[in-house]
């Protein structure tokens, strides 16, 4: 077919982002415990029927400012998005010439900063996380010559842990007038209090994404944040698709953030926070179990013995965790998704029965 050869040569060679639930698609899965979502839907609420012919705003003031007031920061330093992931891509649409400029990941981490760059043509440094998953600053600090983003994931997706604060200071003095430093945030509202949000007003290069698919129980819903200082906002702007957020999201997100909604969310987050310290807990007792990696997150990475075949046992059994063995220095390590008391309770019953 010559409609191949009509495609960009790179795209043709493209590995897709092999999200966790095009993985499971296939599989007859009872227990989720793959996509970081929460385990329960929260129940939101009415749609506003009557906008629903009009076009949306680009950025609803309405759920930017109840963002700002939950994160502490101002309006003006909030883009909203069609998720975080949204995010990743148009900070390189901003910010990178394609095939010119590059931008920095620290492996094992998440995968969407390398295919977002490999779809828009960008080329990267892959620098390694070294010991105990922290970044490595001497070997970043060699490497900035045409770097404009780098991407530090904190707490570390899949490996759960934070980077340390000092590190991160040194990076953004280190990448001052040179590069963007984009702190992912995806799991913070775990461990709020090692959020970067208030370092906002004092370094101009520091960009924060957030999203509501985690600790907000809202994944279905596609909504995400950039925190920066309204100059990055503002060409952010520039880029996105005149109407990102759709009608009910909006009404959603609205219902989602108003001060009421927000406890609840604290009282998932501490929900989740025990049943995860429980599964580790537990973890640490299977005959299966190699280790447990720290974990400020909500969900656990975990390294078994191979010669159990822990993952496939599991997947038959309709358990369906995500697999973490291609990633360097991850090799028979799984990663776990927090789930409620009970289904952590149950995964801990069949994985004792595996000796
Ligand atoms: C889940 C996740 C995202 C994507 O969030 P969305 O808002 O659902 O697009 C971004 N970064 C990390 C590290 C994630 O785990």
């Amino acid at each position: 077919m010559k409609i191949q050869s009509l495609a960009r040569h790179d795209i043709l060679c493209l590995k897709p982002y092999q999200s966790a639930r095009k993985l499971a698609r296939s599989s007859a899965g009872h227990l989720w415990l793959n996509a970081n979502e929460f385990p329960i839907a929260p129940n939101y609420y009415s749609l506003n029927q009557e906008k629903i012919h009009r076009y949306p705003m680009c950025q609803p003031q309405e759920i930017i400012h109840k963002y700002a007031c939950y994160a502490g920061i101002q309006s003006k330093q909030i883009l909203v998005s069609r998720g975080a992931d949204e995010s990743i891509e148009l900070l390189m649409k901003v910010f990178c010439n394609p095939t010119k400029d590059t931008i920095i990941f620290c492996p094992p981490t998440y995968g969407m900063y390398k295919t977002t760059a490999d779809i828009l043509g960008i080329k990267y440094k892959i620098i390694p996380k070294k010991k105990h998953w922290q970044i490595d600053l001497a070997h970043i600090k060699s490497q900035l010559n045409n770097v404009k983003l780098i991407y530090i994931c904190n707490p570390n997706n899949p490996t759960g842990n934070l980077i340390h604060l000092n590190s991160l200071k040194k990076l953004l003095k280190i990448t001052k007038n040179k590069a963007l430093l984009i702190i992912d945030e995806a799991y913070i509202d775990f461990c709020i209090n090692s959020s970067l949000a208030s370092w906002l007003s004092a370094y101009s290069n520091l960009v924060i994404l957030r999203t509501l698919s985690k600790a907000f129980a809202l994944a279905g819903l596609r909504c995400g944040f950039t925190l920066a200082n309204p100059e990055i906002i503002n060409l952010l702007k520039k880029v996105i698709a005149p109407y990102p957020i759709s009608t009910p999201v909006i009404d959603i997100v609205t219902q989602a953030l108003t001060p009421e909604s927000i406890k609840y969310t604290h009282e998932r987050i501490n929900t989740i926070n025990k049943n995860r310290n429980i599964l580790i807990a537990a973890l640490k007792q299977c005959t299966c179990v190699q280790k447990v990696f720290i974990s400020y997150a909500n969900y656990v990475l975990v390294k078994f013995n191979p010669k159990y075949k822990v993952f496939k046992k599991l997947l038959k059994k309709g358990i369906i965790l995500r697999d973490q063995s291609y990633q360097p220095g991850l090799n028979n390590c799984v990663r776990i998704t927090v789930g409620t008391y009970n289904e952590c309770h149950y995964l801990i019953s069949i994985l004792k029965k595996i000796i």
